[in-house]
């Protein structure tokens, strides 16, 4: 596969969604984002890494932390008794990502763990089992990209605390349940440290590899068995684009998290792991240049889980 070849393709056929939709504005640091951005990069499970456009800059990770946050937890309890799946569902919710109320009917036990409730949920237990819930994301992160320059973006992660009403009043609302080990002042201060963390395409698309190496870290090593891989996968494709997961699958075929800052990470099993982003959002929160380059890649490649 001439991947480089395959993203210039893809690169071109995008282009024209570039700019459509509307940039996250719900806090400054990202409404100053150009709308006009566009990368793509794919890391293939040799190692080798390809990309065009602005495949090398940094962006706002948002949701896609959630991705990394259920894996660091997965790897640490290995499905044993103390289970997040027992504090968190794996259905897709068919509600907004930062909705109430599902959770009181719900009794405080969250949909899935890539909604905000899930996720705080999963920050809270990584807060648990590493007592640092977010550098200990951001030490992964670096490792697995090869990254040593990986942060936190303070101006993101003030602004997402001084917006933060609704994610404090999800936890508080679980925490009203017990489903929060820690104080919910500091569950959501390392979600929004996690959010806030800045990476590129090639960053996010090498760093997520041990989702297409069914387990393996970069170095070898194991992180997930290769079941928890799967099942992360499978969260991915059920419940990783908002709520458009289902049309996603459709138009796409892969795995996938998308996150506010226009970033998308999509996996094949086997393969490779895929990263695109351009911040213009459709109505769910889903890139829309970036789902159109991941439908074209899967459409040039024939590549998808099905
Ligand atoms: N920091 C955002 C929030 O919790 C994450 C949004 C997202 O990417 O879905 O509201």
């Amino acid at each position: 596969m001439d991947y480089q070849a395959v993203l210039e393709e893809v690169a071109a056929h995008a282009r024209p969604y570039v700019r459509q939709g509307r940039v996250a504005d719900y806090i400054p640091a990202l409404e100053r984002v150009s709308a006009d951005r566009f990368g793509i990069a794919v890391a293939d499970i040799n190692g080798d890494v390809y990309g065009v456009g602005d495949w090398e800059t940094p962006f706002s990770v948002q949701s896609i932390s959630k991705t990394f946050s259920l894996a660091l937890v997965m790897a640490q309890s290995h499905g044993g008794h103390d289970s997040i799946w027992r504090r968190v569902g794996r259905e897709p919710s068919g509600t907004p990502f930062n909705s109430l109320v599902q959770l009181e009917a719900e009794n405080g036990i969250p949909r899935n763990p890539f909604i905000n409730a899930g996720a705080l949920v999963v920050t809270d237990r990584l807060q648990t089992l590493t007592g640092d819930a977010s550098t200990s994301m951001l030490h992964f992160l670096r490792e697995e990209s090869g990254n040593e320059d990986l942060a936190f973006d303070q101006a993101v992660a003030d602004s997402e605390a001084e917006h933060g009403d609704r994610n404090a009043a999800l936890a508080h609302f679980m925490a009203s349940f017990g489903n929060l080990e820690n104080p919910v002042p500091s569950v959501i201060e390392h979600y929004f440290w996690q959010c806030s963390i800045e990476m590129s395409c090639r960053d996010l698309a090498v760093a997520g590899g041990f989702l297409a190496r069914h387990g393996l870290r970069a170095d070898g090593s194991r992180l997930l068995e290769a079941r928890e891989a799967k099942r992360i996968n499978a969260v991915m494709l059920t419940c990783g684009t908002y709520d458009a997961a289902g049309e996603f699958a459709y138009r796409v075929g892969l795995p996938a998290k998308s996150g506010v800052g226009g970033g998308i990470i999509a996996v094949i099993p086997g393969r490779c792991t895929l990263c695109v982003w351009s911040p213009g959002l459709d109505a769910r929160g889903n890139s829309v240049a970036g789902a159109a380059a991941l439908d074209h890649f899967t459409t040039l490649t024939g590549w998808s889980v099905f």
